[in-house]
């Protein structure tokens, strides 16, 4: 099963496929990670990526479509694929249809998390993660049981993303409305979007996409 989680910064995505990898052994392919991967080893397209990401601009249609090529071809047939912060533009969604067309796959569902715009400032200034195992934290609404632990691996060290800091949170949201949120349409005209409420506890935004998953 191939599925996308669509929703602005901050609406879960992250966490949620975190969940679905750990309960279902899919696959999460976040343009978001392969891109912040990218930089740090400063390859070409991290290089060329950098700057865009610190504004909370979008980066090339080309490159992030390539990037999710590359990993469809590298992936077992059998594992199913959740899109997480791809596709962001209708170019991007015309490129999927034919990079899964061409591996052999097939879209499930297109989960839309519906978030409140107020509450996403506070999420994404709020978050953090694991430096060692990328497991996602939040300032209050989810911290570690045992303070300053990791609560999947046990390490102490954590970091913050550079481009969570609310003024680049508002061009991200921006981007959004105008490039991301318009590619709906073209999955809702094939009955495939499914609208979670995103502002639940994660628990029970989890429990909605288990329900659609069956
Ligand atoms: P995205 O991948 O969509 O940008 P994340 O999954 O990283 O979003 O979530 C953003 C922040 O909000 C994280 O710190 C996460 O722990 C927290 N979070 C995620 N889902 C919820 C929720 N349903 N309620 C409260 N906080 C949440
Ligand atoms: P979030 O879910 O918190 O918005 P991501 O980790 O998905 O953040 O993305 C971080 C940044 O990486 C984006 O602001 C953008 O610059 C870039 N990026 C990630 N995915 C894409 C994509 N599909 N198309 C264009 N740019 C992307
Ligand atoms: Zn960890």
């Amino acid at each position: 099963m191939n599925i996308i989680l669509l929703g602005p910064p901050g609406a879960g995505k992250g966490t949620q496929s975190a969940m679905l990898v750990e309960g279902r052994g899919m696959r999460q392919l976040s343009t978001g990670d392969m891109l912040r991967a990218a930089v740090k080893a400063e390859t070409e397209v991290g290089l060329r990526a950098k700057a865009v990401m610190e504004r909370g601009e979008l980066v090339s249609d080309e490159i992030v479509s390539a990037l999710i090529d590359a990993e469809l071809a590298a992936m077992a047939p059998e594992t199913g694929a959740i899109f997480d912060g791809y596709p962001r533009t209708e170019a991007q969604a015309v490129s999927l249809d034919q990079i899964l067309a061409s591996h052999g796959r097939t879209l499930a569902h297109v989960i839309e998390l519906a978030v409140d715009e107020e509450a996403l400032v506070d999420r994404i200034t709020g978050r953090f993660t694991c430096a060692r195992c990328g497991e996602g934290y939040h300032d209050r609404y989810k911290l570690p049981e045992k303070e300053g632990t990791c609560d999947k691996c046990g390490s102490h060290e954590f970091k913050r993303r550079p481009d969570d800091n609310e003024e680049t949170v508002r061009t991200r949201m921006a981007e959004y409305r105008a490039k991301t949120a318009p590619i709906l349409p073209y999955y809702e005209q094939r009955d495939l979007v499914r609208r979670v409420d995103g502002m639940a506890a994660i628990d029970e935004v989890s429990a909605a996409i288990e329900g659609i998953l069956g």
